[in-house]
């Protein structure tokens, strides 16, 4: 007899302390899975960048996968590298795994950059893994979630008034459902520019850009959002009057119009308009955002949960922010696997804004890089409730874009 029958039975025989009895002495204790790390492995793809995937080999057959991005180039040395403080762990302990490898790397460079992306595949490779042994989605495993869709926004680069296509693209992009749109400011090959090294751009430069801005606002729905971006690439007087004129258009946000390294330059660009303005993509850890939150600095956050330092990461910067009514709007160009990923942390956090997806031009590959198959359903991910990320790499479809010469999960 099945335990809650055998308690209900009971229920009509004993009284309320009697059945209390019962309880305490069918149930037996949780058995929590034990598991040990027995490998590490990567392969690399090159998609919107270039992409890393971790496989987490454990002794009882159940394998973890993760996925970073950007700066990835010396991801798979550097996971090689934490091998030797992997095997024979526990996965599912995975803070203190995490913990021991950043602190194990303070004079390795774990303030940031590769080591933290590193650390940021292998994090999220045993978040898949704890929800595998368990039988719980990822999302459960960070606080559980607060919503079952996700708002994702499309980047795409259709935004020059003289491109024929381009009025129908946006138009295209938004009969898919998407309810944001994000394209880029700058541009180096603009005739406009004086000098190819200094930033400062000229007023026919920031015409240009007020033009595409008007463009693209103009073409789309008045419902859709509008967010730019300009890569941290100019100085503060033009960061500032960028920010000025675009105020009548209420972007979403204008994305690292200095860059994201000296705080109070952010800060001064902040201060100088009401144009929301998003830093974050290049931040590392929890101490990357701090002083970003703490100076005031930025209207939105845009941590890439790939890069950063992975799931419990993302939800810490994603906590901090939330304590100064500051919104997250993550980072995020990778494969439906890291994707999914970001999905469970975007679920779970209140402060949630908005998702970036950026395969537009890989559409063929990203509808067939996971078994599943299309994870976006008119501008929304549904998070998945199988256990882990739920989704699982189509092998096949994700070789198609693995760079030549490396291993596939060999080492
Ligand atoms: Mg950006």
């Amino acid at each position: 007899m099945e335990r809650r029958s055998f308690l209900t039975a009971a229920a009509g025989v004993f009284s309320l302390p009697s059945l209390s009895a019962a309880i305490q002495n069918a149930a037996s204790a949780y058995r929590r899975p034990k598991l040990k790390i027995t490998d590490v492995r990567t392969a690399m793809v090159r998609a919107h960048g270039l992409q890393v995937h971790v496989r987490v080999y454990t002794d009882q057959g159940l394998i973890g996968q993760g996925e970073a991005t950007d700066s990835a180039a010396g991801v798979v040395p550097l996971i090689a590298g934490f091998k030797r403080m992997l095997m024979g762990r526990d996965p599912l302990n995975v803070e203190a795994i995490f913990e021991s490898i950043r602190t194990g790397g303070i004079f390795a460079g774990a303030q940031g950059g590769q080591y933290v992306t590193a650390l940021t595949g292998l994090e999220i490779a045993l978040w898949d893994l704890a929800g595998k042994a368990l039988g719980l989605p990822v999302y459960q495993l960070l606080g559980g979630k607060v919503r079952d869709r996700v708002r994702m926004y499309c980047d795409s680069q259709h935004h020059h008034p003289d491109d024929p296509q381009a009025k129908a693209k946006l138009q295209e992009i938004e009969k898919m459902g998407f309810t944001a749109v994000k394209f880029d400011l700058d541009e180096g090959a603009d005739p406009n520019r004086w000098d190819r090294v200094n930033w400062t751009a000229s007023n026919a430069e920031i015409d240009r850009m007020v033009k595409e801005v008007a463009f693209v606002r103009g073409v789309l729905g008045k419902r859709t959002d509008v967010a730019a971006d300009m890569h941290g690439r100019y100085d503060m007087t033009t960061g500032k009057r960028v920010a000025r004129e675009l105020e009548p258009f209420k972007l979403l946000w204008l994305e690292e119009p200095v860059p994201a390294e000296n705080v109070d330059a952010l800060r001064e660009v902040r201060a100088s308009t009401v144009t929301p303005i998003c830093v974050g993509e290049n931040l590392f850890l929890r101490h990357g955002f701090r002083e970003v939150l703490e100076k005031r600095a930025a209207d939105i956050l845009m941590p890439d949960i790939q890069k950063c330092g992975g799931l419990l990461e993302a939800r810490k910067i994603a906590d901090m922010a939330h304590t100064y009514y500051v919104p997250v709007a993550p980072h995020c160009v990778v494969s439906p696997i890291g994707t999914m990923a970001s999905c469970h942390v975007c679920a779970a956090i209140p402060n949630f804004l908005v998702l970036e997806w950026h395969w537009i031009p890989r559409l063929e590959l990203w509808r067939e890089f996971v078994k599943e198959g299309e994870i976006i359903d008119k501008g929304f991910v549904t998070v998945t409730d199988r256990p882990g990320l739920g989704v699982e790499m189509n092998e096949a479809a994700a070789r198609k874009a693995q760079v030549p010469g490396t291993g596939w999960f060999e080492a």
